[in-house]
């Protein structure tokens, strides 16, 4: 079941918590706030869809994001 990523850029602090815990899946962009790596975007930098093995990855990225940033969804 593929696993949908949603970065809200404009609510990042850039605690950096995204890059820890989803290396692969969230990558420094402009300014130092993430985006979602070119193999997993759709629809730009913004979002993303990755595969099911990295769901637990960027659940943790959800979790630990202190400004909510970072949704993540099973489709
Ligand atoms: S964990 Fe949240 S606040 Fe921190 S860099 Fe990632 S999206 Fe931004």
């Amino acid at each position: 079941m593929p696993v949908r990523v949603k970065i809200d850029r404009s609510k990042c602090v850039v605690a950096h918590f995204c890059f820890f815990y989803a290396s692969t899946v969230f990558i420094p962009g402009e300014g130092g706030k993430p985006v979602v790596a070119p193999e997993y975007a759709v629809n730009g930098v913004e979002e993303g869809v990755v595969p099911d093995e990295l769901y637990e990855q960027v659940k943790e990225a959800e979790r630990h994001c202190p400004s909510r940033a970072i949704r993540v969804y099973r489709e």
